[in-house]
């Protein structure tokens, strides 16, 4: 046998274990001190009432012969897509029911996906991202190239006509910056890729928390996106799923070249190597779209969204620049008196016993840069903005 040697050039995944390492060894030697973490990007509150109902009565039917379930669509069940079609409706976007593909979250599809593209495809990915799109894409052997997100541009870089490629990624609300494309930005990027005869791929997993209503939810919100753009989203972030698993991928019917189209290969991979999500995650996931499912999840969403001003105020009172904070849960910051990414973690970590995340991990464009996150407690929250407040503003 031999190996797939693509996997020698992706680089250690150190980030987080390194910032788990430098904690660690921070709290052995100062276990008296009280650490705040605002680092990784799980959720914190617990899914919405409305969903454990329906989780319940889902496990019940399972007890029963005549509800039990077995094997599902390949697709997800049609009460799950419906609720996502009505979703998608309500932004203005018609979508057909097979047009959407119920995923056990955004991560897998994303890496998935790469299945029905050629290895020889260029892929165009903003630099700093999340890691995933680099990591599969270099583990398949493809060549990657960057379009720089820099403080110039607000972290959300432009198309460059000279640049040739066939895949683009778009992650708007962005992780790690926040920054979030509105629709005349998006236009740009599906004119583009048309014009490429390239495929976005659009990652949709923190579009629950855009407020201003000239930012898109969704790329169908921009017109000839159902010709280039394939939509990737997650009830993670939106509504705590990180342990539950559940998400879907839209794949419109219009996306072909030569004959082959996107929807029904994605479909014959789905149908090989995928054999859907559980009846009682779906049921879950419905949950969401209910009336009170919306409600519910909205007050999580708007604690998160207060957490995220808390600390964007914050940076506006230290005069430290930054993006997100505003339609996102992260605040991507520029570090303080030209510090590095690292170095701004260790001062914080032992002047503030505050973590977060360096923005170096994400891309050589995040150094200098670092992630703060909402996802905390406002208790933790408001503990850590009083801390960071007063170290920096002296
Ligand atoms: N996409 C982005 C940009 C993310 O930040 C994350 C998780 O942090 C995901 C996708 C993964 O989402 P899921 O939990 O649905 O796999």
């Amino acid at each position: 046998m031999n190996f797939n040697l693509n996997f020698n050039n992706i680089a250690e995944s150190y980030l987080f274990a390194e910032v788990d390492s430098r904690v660690a060894k921070y709290s052995a030697e100062h276990p008296d001190k009280q650490v705040l973490k605002l680092g990784i990007g799980d959720v914190t509150l617990p899914l919405a009432p409305e969903v454990i109902k329906a989780l319940h009565s889902a496990v019940d039917e399972m007890s029963k012969k005549e509800t039990f379930k077995g094997y599902g669509p390949y697709k997800g069940y049609e009460f799950l897509r419906k609720s996502i079609s009505g979703y998608y409706k309500r932004l203005g976007v018609s979508l057909e029911l097979d047009e959407i593909f119920v995923s056990d979250g955004a991560k897998s599809d994303l890496g998935n996906i790469l299945d029905i593209f050629s290895e020889k495809n260029v892929v165009l990915v903003p630099d700093p991202v999340y890691p995933v799109y680099v990591d599969t894409n270099l583990m398949a052997g493809r060549k990657v190239i960057y379009s720089e997100a820099t403080e110039a541009n607000g972290f959300l870089p432009m198309p460059d006509y000279g640049v040739d490629c066939d895949i683009i990624y778009i992650c708007s609300p962005n992780n790690p910056t926040g920054a979030a494309y509105d629709k005349a930005g998006l236009k740009k990027w599906v004119d583009y890729a048309l014009a490429k005869n390239a495929v976005i791929l659009y990652d949709a997993a923190y579009e629950s928390f855009i407020e201003d209503n000239t930012l898109a939810r969704s790329v169908y919100e921009v017109e000839g996106a159902e010709k280039c753009a394939i939509e990737f989203c997650s009830f993670s972030k939106t509504a705590g799923f990180t342990g539950t698993r559940c998400g879907y991928t839209v794949i419109p019917r219009a996306i072909e070249k030569e004959g082959v189209n996107a929807n029904r290969t994605w479909f014959r991979r789905q149908a090989t190597k995928f054999n859907g999500v559980p009846y009682i995650v779906q049921k879950g996931a419905a949950a969401v779209f209910t009336e009170q499912g919306q409600k519910q999840i909205n007050e999580n969403l708007a604690y998160y969204k207060a957490n995220a001003k808390l600390i964007a105020e914050c940076m506006d009172q230290l005069g430290i620049w930054y993006t997100g904070g505003k339609n996102s849960p992260y605040i991507w910051l520029k570090c303080p008196k030209g510090m590095g990414s690292w170095e701004f973690f260790d001062y914080l970590l032992e002047n503030a016993q505050v973590v977060g995340t360096p923005g170096a991990g994400f891309g050589k464009n995040g150094e200098g840069y670092f992630r703060l996150t909402a996802f905390g407690s406002r208790e933790v929250t408001e503990e850590a903005v009083k801390r960071i407040k007063k170290i920096l503003s002296k």
